[in-house]
């Protein structure tokens, strides 16, 4: 079961580290706490929505670490940790299932939003994903196109085919597939043509300077007219500001996420937000005045 395979985890990273050299962040003991407590690790859920009307479109789920001591970390003080341990797989099974649960709720106040999940490309070497995956949508009973897996490439992995057919099985089962910070990283353009992916989502970095750089701004746009041709939908991060937002709805981005539309919330908060957003939402297409 889930425990015993996380001590075995533990154990294999226990004895590759040597635990008493520094008091790093995230020993891989406080990891197993973490993973096998209530309530350390906490996503929360930031609405996606459709640039023009502010709907909500989606919803990402977001780890959070509250940690006993040190307070609440944010990712990128520990998915290195964990990318680079034994405890990457039961840890992506733990985000899916509490993210899952968290779509599940929703849908059960009659909003039809997929959730999206952050995993990094290394756990998609791992050719058991998606029969994991589809047990995980059975449990909650959710629909394969509730579910977008954000993939990040932050670091080169070792094999890239099998990476290849992991996504293509998901993308077979209805999963949709999202490459996270798009313009970044490894090799995102090279990414789109080996696997055919649903959105593409432009990393905040150009976001936030379209609106002094030219340069930034082609990024975009390039970005824009790339999701066009591929069939793919475009999301912006990050967006802050009423003028990135005006300056992406004339590139003709159609989707975005940031604090402009709402900040990450906790779970409890995040059907009240949605439901705030889409009564907040002008409709799309102004109706001609019947006396014009
Ligand atoms: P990401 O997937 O690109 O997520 C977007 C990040 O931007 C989030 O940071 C979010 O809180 C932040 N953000 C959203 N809107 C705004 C905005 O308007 N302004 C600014 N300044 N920031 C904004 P967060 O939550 O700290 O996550 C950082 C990264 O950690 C994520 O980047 C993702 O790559 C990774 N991550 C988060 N959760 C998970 C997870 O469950 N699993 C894995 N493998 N990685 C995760
Ligand atoms: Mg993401
Ligand atoms: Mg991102
Ligand atoms: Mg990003």
């Amino acid at each position: 079961d889930q425990a015993k395979e996380l001590h075995v985890a533990v154990a294999a990273y226990d004895s590759a580290h040597d635990a008493s050299s520094t008091d790093h962040l995230a020993l891989p003991a406080e990891l197993y706490d973490a993973l096998t407590a209530e309530d350390q690790l906490v996503l929360v859920l930031q609405p996606e929505v459709d640039l023009q009307t502010g709907a909500p479109t989606g919803v990402e789920a977001l780890i959070r670490w509250k940690h006993p001591r040190r307070g609440t970390l944010n990712p990128n003080d520990f998915i290195d940790t964990i990318e680079h341990g034994e405890l990457l797989a039961p840890f992506t099974r733990y985000v899916l299932d509490r993210a899952l649960a968290a779509a599940a709720d929703w849908a059960g106040h009659g909003l039809d939003l997929p959730v999206s999940v952050n995993v990094s490309a290394r756990s998609l070497l791992d050719a058991t994903l998606p029969a994991q995956v589809a047990d995980a949508l059975r449990r909650h009973r959710l629909g394969a196109g509730r579910l977008v897996l954000e993939i990040t490439e932050s670091v080169a992995v070792s094999d890239q085919e099998v990476v290849d057919e992991v996504i293509a099985a998901l993308r077979e089962m209805g999963v949709q597939i999202s490459v996270d910070d798009f313009g970044t990283g490894f090799s995102s353009l090279s990414f789109v043509t080996r696997v055919t992916v649903d959105e593409l989502k432009v990393d905040r970095s150009f976001v936030t300077d379209m609106t002094d750089s030219a340069a930034a701004a082609a990024v975009v746009r390039g970005a824009v007219e790339l999701g066009a041709r591929l069939g793919a939908r475009v999301v912006a991060e990050g967006v802050e500001t009423a003028d990135q937002r005006a300056a992406l709805l004339a590139l003709g981005c159609t989707s975005a996420q940031g604090y402009h539309f709402s900040r990450p919330l906790p779970a409890d908060k995040i059907v009240a937000a949605l439901n705030q957003l889409a009564q907040a939402a002008p409709p799309k297409v102004i109706p001609l005045r019947a006396d014009g």
